[in-house]
């Protein structure tokens, strides 16, 4: 009876461990169920944003089962720094302070590998003391991976928590396995976005193209009409540029449109946006401007381009341009109507001697 009671003891604990095994094996399943699923959607996205909102999304569920915090910091690749771009908190009145991470942080950069950190009071590895002081909030355990695309750190994703020995093994390596597929969809947004700009951007005066002009002039003629607000255009070109280059060379030329098309960002900043529309020509699109102000501003174009030096070797030159202006609904109550309008008071323009704003 007593070895058969013995052997009974055994099988139950032998049971116990089977059945926690057996819970270990179908969380692990689970995990690996929803990991097919994030990667499905990571990939889904074309902008870093929603990429970034749906991960986080992801690991504050299903690894922090959204508890503590869970932080995504990115590499700024200029200043070679990391810069926190987005947070999911327990609690919403939790500040993070280390916007550009903390000693965690750096060690993950500094050995591009996954850190667990069980208790970061008793953890050899860093200094808690100057953990306490520089952090307002309390960080008890955390795990974080590197966001890695071939070899290239983009950022890392932590998330951490006031407790201690909150986090194991098991949860580290799912963090990595969606760390390593989040990188890449990132990455991928990013070469989107990229390919995006190179199309709708002129190279040499880094305006934008006059087929995306099109484009916008449909959006923000339906927004202005929708919204019953004001749309003007300016339509600039260059002053007897063939002369100019005909006198100082077609490269010279080139860096006349360029310093223009910088100049004309410099002045339109963020009320609009500078199109170049052919050769010398440039459009300016000015959403909720009137035409008092769109005047306004193409004054002060015509002034300072009057004022800009151009410098070419030993020559200080200097080039005029002439706008014809044009402003919704007044002028025009159609897209084309409206560049007809501006082209035409362009003509007029040049026809009255140039350097001028044409716009009744
Ligand atoms: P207007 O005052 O009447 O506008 O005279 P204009 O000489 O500027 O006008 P026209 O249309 O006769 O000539 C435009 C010139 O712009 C012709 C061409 O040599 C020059 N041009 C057009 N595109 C480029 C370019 O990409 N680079 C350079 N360097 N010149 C260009
Ligand atoms: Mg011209
Ligand atoms: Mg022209």
């Amino acid at each position: 009876m007593q070895r058969l009671h013995e052997d009974m003891n055994l099988l139950v604990i032998k049971i116990d461990k089977m059945t926690s095994l057996l819970l270990n094996i179908k969380q692990r399943i689970e995990n690996y169920k929803s990991l097919k699923y994030i990667i499905e959607n990571l990939n889904r996205h074309l902008d870093r944003y929603s990429v970034v909102d749906d991960l986080l999304d992801f690991i504050f569920n299903l690894i922090a089962h959204q508890r503590g915090n869970c932080l995504l910091y990115l590499v700024d690749t200029l200043k070679q720094k990391l810069y926190l771009f987005a947070t999911r908190r327990e609690d919403e009145r939790t500040l993070v302070k280390a916007k550009e991470g903390d000693i965690f942080d750096l060690w993950v950069i500094r050995h591009t590998n996954s850190l667990l950190v069980e208790d970061a009071r008793s953890d050899f590895r860093f200094d808690f003391g100057a953990i306490e002081k520089s952090s307002q909030r309390a960080i008890g355990s955390l795990i974080s991976s590197p966001l890695l695309s071939q070899d290239k750190l983009l950022g890392i994703i932590r998330i951490d928590n006031p407790l201690t020995n909150v986090y194991n093994q098991e949860d580290l390596r799912l963090l990595g396995v969606i760390a390593d597929f989040a990188a890449v969809a990132i990455e991928n947004t990013k070469l989107l976005e990229e390919a995006k700009e190179l199309a709708i951007k002129d190279s040499l005066t880094g305006c934008f193209t006059k087929n995306y002009l099109i484009e916008r002039l449909t959006d923000e003629f339906l927004r202005n009409i929708k919204e019953s607000k004001y749309l003007s255009i300016l339509m600039v070109d260059i002053d007897h540029f063939k002369l100019y280059n005909d006198k100082f060379g077609h490269i010279a030329g080139d860096l006349v449109l360029k310093e223009i098309g910088q100049l004309l960002n410099k002045i339109v900043k963020d009320r609009g946006m500078v199109f170049r529309f052919g050769g010398e020509e440039f459009c300016i699109l000015l959403p909720h401007t009137d035409k008092k102000n769109a005047l306004f501003i193409a004054q002060n174009i015509v002034e300072s381009v009057r004022q800009k030096i151009i410098f070419l070797r030993r020559y200080k030159t200097s080039v005029t341009v002439s706008i014809g202006l044009a402003c919704a609904p007044e002028d025009a109550i159609l897209e084309d109507e409206l560049i007809f309008k501006a082209d035409y008071r362009l003509y007029q323009a040049k026809q009255k001697g140039r350097d001028r704003v044409c716009y009744v």
